[in-house]
């Protein structure tokens, strides 16, 4: 059943155009990666689809309805949260405190404080402190559990491994089956090649503002992901 389906969506920055008209579609249950190098127009379209980048003339469907141009608490409320570029924590209040927040607004579901201790058990334990008292990886898992509070259908992450260590990186994605388990479909943005490909069912590769390529981990090879990449033959 199709979750997502975006036609000819555009945005412009001033003057400046970042989106020259992306076809995005997703399945329900699905986890589709998004790669591209930086400046590819990645966070935009993702900013495009939660409504915080105002977009023109284009259709955006989810889950049976146009959210094309409505405001982004509205967008949010019919199941669609994001994880930020850069976690965006409020950090003059507790773990608990931000998760709580992520529940504002949002939908009733499996996702509770218990469900997210439960997927990330650091959590629990640091659940009193500020987000400034905790690593990298912690406010990570932070932020995407501020998320899922609101039990969203769909989890946009953006460049959940950005900054953090190979190890804490495979600590967070070890959580996408367990999210996906749970009955949500993401859209992971991600600049690690091999990490899309390991998780997505399908990968959708930006460039310059467009869709350079799209396929499965098993089709698309390397030499195509470079050139759709970096534009090299
Ligand atoms: P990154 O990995 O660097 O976040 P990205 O693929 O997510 O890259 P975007 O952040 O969507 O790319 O940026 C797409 C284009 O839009 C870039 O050329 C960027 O410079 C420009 N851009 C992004 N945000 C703004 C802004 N607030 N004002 C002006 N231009 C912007």
């Amino acid at each position: 059943m199709s979750l997502l389906s975006a036609t000819s969506v555009t945005a412009h920055y001033g003057d400046f155009q970042a989106l020259f008209g992306i076809n995005f579609a997703m399945a329900a249950g699905e986890t589709v990666a998004i790669i591209g190098s930086n400046g590819a127009g990645k966070s935009t379209f993702l900013r495009a689809l939660t409504g915080l980048r105002p977009t023109t003339g284009q259709n955006i469907q989810f889950d049976g309805a146009l959210i094309a141009g409505l405001p982004a608490d509205a967008i949010h409320k019919r199941g669609l949260a994001m994880v930020p570029e850069g976690r965006r924590l409020f950090p003059s209040l507790t773990v608990e405190e931000n998760l709580q927040i992520g529940a504002a607004g949002g939908r009733a579901g499996h996702w509770t404080l218990d469900a997210v201790y439960d997927l990330f058990p650091d959590l629990r334990d640091k659940r009193r402190n500020g987000g400034t008292e905790l690593s990298g990886g912690q406010q990570q898992m932070v932020a995407i559990g501020r998320a899922l509070m609101s039990n969203p259908k769909l989890l946009l992450c953006d460049e959940i491994s950005l900054g953090l260590s190979p190890k804490v990186i495979k600590d967070i994605y070890a959580a996408v089956p367990r999210i996906q388990a749970a009955g949500t479909s993401l859209i992971v943005v991600e600049q690690d090649v091999g990490q899309a490909l390991a998780v997505a069912d399908r990968i959708y590769c930006f460039m310059e503002g467009r869709v350079s390529l799209t396929g499965t981990p098993a089709t698309v090879t390397r030499a195509e992901i470079s050139q759709a990449y970096f534009g090299l033959n």
